[in-house]
């Protein structure tokens, strides 16, 4: 067992109960204060997080993972607000995106005169000790990411910083990769700075079809986000066909999934004919409704279907390592 943050206290490992690991109360690109057209309104966003909520927990759902870093419109009071309306467990990140979408300007800024890992780890392990700003919000996770191609110098820092700060706290990380690419890579860069992959989920790892890159993940002992249901940029028939994958190849105790659901854009960034399309798809609830049933169809079990949000997140949370790869449970 082991002592998780949520953004209203510690639990422990064994209460976190029915658990997605990747979705977004708020979300913000930075910039996002630029649109003062688009008024941020904190009491409608609580009500749209307060239903949302509702109907996880209709589905038997108690905890759930905001990994949203310090640079995307991180919201912890509203996080606490809508957990201390609803009894439900939110878990916020401290970490930073990826350069190209995240807040790189600041870091850079200061990179031109001194070494910003140092900063950069004081700030993360701050965060999680101490708890965000003067908010005494503390984070449970560590968040990082990277783009496409390579890894930036910009992102070598903030992944070098999460490390330091994971092994200060014993905190695990989450990350943002873009459709699963360079995820072996943030594999080897984090383990080689010290973190044990079971400390890891290499987030939309679901993105690629690629079993070999899916392999690389599990094989190293690292988990994998299946965590982009319903979200249009690929068929969840093909998500579910990677799955299947994975979980006969032995790797289903290493995938946790979810939706990467943006409930509540601050300066809203979609078109406004698209807004109602984009409410509508980025929804928490797509997993039960429509893969449980695909992956049942599939054959597989019921068993791994509930350890998916069960069994895994709370091995992943409470630090148990993981075996080696299991023996092909389906066909
Ligand atoms: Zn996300």
């Amino acid at each position: 067992m082991a002592t998780i943050q949520t953004v209203t206290g510690p639990i422990d490992s064994a209460e976190l109960g029915r658990t997605l690991m990747h979705e977004h109360l708020t979300v913000g690109y930075p910039g996002w204060d630029s649109a003062t057209d688009e008024p941020w309104n904190p009491v409608e966003a609580k009500a749209i997080c307060v239903d949302r909520i509702a109907e996880l927990q209709d589905l038997g759902y108690s905890t759930l993972i905001d990994p949203c870093p310090g640079d995307l419109g991180r919201d912890p009071a509203l996080l606490v607000e809508v957990a201390e309306a609803t009894g439900f467990n939110i878990v916020c990140a401290a970490g930073l995106y990826k350069e190209h979408e995240g807040g790189a300007a600041h870091w850079q800024f200061r990179a031109r005169f001194e070494d910003v890992v140092g900063p950069m780890t004081d700030l993360f392990v701050g965060e999680l000790t101490d708890g965000i700003g003067s908010t005494g919000v503390r984070p449970g996770m560590l968040k990082v990411g990277t783009g496409t191609e390579a890894v930036t110098d910009h992102e070598q820092r903030v992944f070098a910083a999460a490390a330091a700060a994971s092994a200060a706290t014993g905190t695990p990380i989450t990350t943002h990769t873009e459709d699963g690419q360079l995820g072996p890579t943030q594999v080897e860069i984090l383990t080689a700075a010290g973190v044990d992959p079971h400390r890891l989920v290499i987030g939309h790892s679901c993105g690629t079809t690629d079993h070999d890159t899916h392999m690389a993940i599990a094989g190293a002992g690292a988990y994998l986000g299946f965590d982009r249901f319903g979200i249009p940029v690929m068929a969840d028939e093909d998500r579910v066909a990677s799955l299947v994958k994975v979980v006969a190849a032995g790797a289903g105790d290493r995938v946790v999934v979810s939706h990467d659901s943006v409930w509540c854009w601050k300066g809203n960034p979609w078109p406004k004919a698209l807004r109602a399309q984009a409410a509508a798809t980025m929804v928490p609830t797509v997993f039960d409704a429509k893969i449980v049933p695909m992956l049942t169809d599939a054959g597989v079990s019921d068993e791994q279907i509930r350890a998916f949000t069960w069994d895994n997140p709370r091995r992943f949370f409470a630090g148990e390592p993981l075996g080696p790869l299991g023996p092909s449970e389906t066909a």
